[in-house]
């Protein structure tokens, strides 16, 4: 199907005329199902050749609607795990002993070895420093891997954890350096991430040193909560933002507390969609949502991206003085704003 976005010509650029340094912007939402992979694959479809990068390491889904062509692999090394060597082996058993985490698999026959569990070994070595027979050496863990791939729109930085695997902060930074490489390389004028959920480690690694968030959010308490928690999280890197509430006609009351908490924090506000099934119908499909028609939510996030060059613009004459609000006591975007973590 031909992707239904505007031409190249008609494209916006993607960086602050003024400076043309290489911009990094992320899409966050502090919270899963506001809409934010399908916000990000569109500003990547609208943008001119932007390196994109899926920092939602734990569950991607960008590759979904972007449909990559891997060109390039590699592991993800990261902490340590035990290794048995069945020759050494005396099958004394003295490691299963010392291990804490049930790690170590006690043979079922005379046939089988000791072996290690790698979902279980938390690299504590202590394994290896009773084993009589050194038969036990550490090793540095394979977490998943990273691959750089083409799509219709530009390179994907992405990944594949491991089951089980941990330490996904460390991977994104590890992708995020990737993009930059590669955006050198193609002259790239904007790295686009698609955040990960929450305020943890992958959304802290996602933030560090980027330019711009552009928050999605939907009108919920449960998700003008967790807009105010990655608000803070973003102010405390001094980034500026900007915002755009998703399915706004599901609550309007909530909707217009978003707005104000937009203008109270120093955000931008991008834009607003109604609630439009063609977001989940464009992902069935493995489209964009600005590919799958031109009306309705497709409209907004057109208005949105062209707001955003327009914020990214003026961002850049006024830096570094155009900030997130950080101030305390921290405005609530509603009065009755929920504790963290009481069900909503
Ligand atoms: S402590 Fe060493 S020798 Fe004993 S079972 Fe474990 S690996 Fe084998
Ligand atoms: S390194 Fe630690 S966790 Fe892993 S198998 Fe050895 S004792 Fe168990």
């Amino acid at each position: 199907m031909k992707p239904n976005v505007a031409p190249p010509s008609h494209r916006h650029d993607n960086v602050a005329p003024a400076s043309r340094r290489l911009l990094e912007v992320v899409v966050l939402s502090g919270k899963g199902g506001a809409g934010k992979t399908s916000v990000a694959a569109s500003f990547a479809a609208l943008a001119d050749r932007p390196v994109i990068v899926d920092c939602d390491v734990d569950a991607p889904n960008m590759h979904l609607v972007l449909k990559p062509v891997v060109r390039e692999r590699g592991g993800f090394r990261s902490g340590w795990e035990a290794s048995i060597d069945p020759a050494a082996c005396g099958r004394c058993g003295r490691c299963a002993t010392e291990c804490r985490f049930g790690a170590i698999v006690r043979p079922g026959t005379r046939e089988e070895h000791w072996r290690v569990e790698p979902l279980f070994c938390e690299g504590c070595g202590a394994c290896e420093r009773v084993c009589p027979r050194h038969a036990i050496a550490m090793r540095e863990a394979e977490r998943g891997e990273w691959l750089r791939s083409d799509t219709r729109f530009g390179p994907l930085i992405h990944a594949r954890m491991a089951p089980g695997a941990e330490n996904s902060g460390k991977l994104v930074a590890f992708l995020r350096k990737k993009a930059q490489d590669v955006a050198g390389a193609n002259g790239a004028g904007l790295i686009l991430c698609d955040g990960p959920p929450g305020i943890g480690c992958p959304a802290i690694a996602t933030l560090s040193g980027a330019d711009h968030v552009v928050f999605v959010t939907e009108p919920s308490a449960s998700g003008l909560h967790d807009l105010e928690r990655a608000v803070d999280l973003a102010a405390r890197f001094r980034l500026p933002g900007s915002l755009f509430i998703n399915k706004a006609d599901l609550d309007s009351e909530q909707a217009d507390r978003a707005v104000r908490f937009a203008a109270h924090r120093g955000l931008a506000l991008l834009g607003s969609a109604a609630y439009d099934p063609a977001f989940t119908l464009a992902q069935m499909r493995g489209l964009t949502v600005v590919e799958s028609n031109s009306a309705g939510a497709s409209a907004a996030l057109r208005a949105a991206w062209i707001r955003l060059q327009e914020t990214l613009a003026e961002q850049e004459k006024r830096r570094p003085a155009f900030r997130v609000t950080a101030s305390q006591p921290n405005p609530s975007p509603s009065p009755e704003r929920p504790a963290t973590g009481q069900p909503t």
